[in-house]
């Protein structure tokens, strides 16, 4: 008796793990859907030549992790999710000043 209630708990607990699982894949695709659409606004200077990266038009509504520097040519990576660099973020979200 006591054998087939332990036998229940586990193949319950082993359920809950498995249902977990797929929440937290559901979330982490969710979020990449997420962060595809919405990338994140940021100061991007080029680590290169220091010139202010700025996505816009087009670009700006078209998501992408490296970006390309028109003053020098070098492109790098950010961040591992998609950004978007900005002349200026909303006073209250930052405190750092462009140069
Ligand atoms: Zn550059
Ligand atoms: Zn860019």
């Amino acid at each position: 008796m006591s054998q087939n209630i332990s036998q229940e708990m586990r193949a319950m607990a082993a359920g809950l793990r498995a249902q977990l699982a797929d929440a937290a894949e559901a979330f982490e695709q969710l979020r990449e859907d997420w962060l595809r659409l919405n990338p994140i606004d940021i100061l991007l200077p080029c680590p290169l030549c220091y010139a202010p990266h700025v996505d816009e038009d087009e670009w700006a509504h078209r998501p992408h992790r490296r970006h390309l520097c028109l003053q020098c040519g070098h492109e790098w990576q950010p961040a591992n999710v998609p950004t978007r660099g900005v002349l200026h973020l909303p006073e209250e979200d930052c405190d750092v000043q462009p140069v």
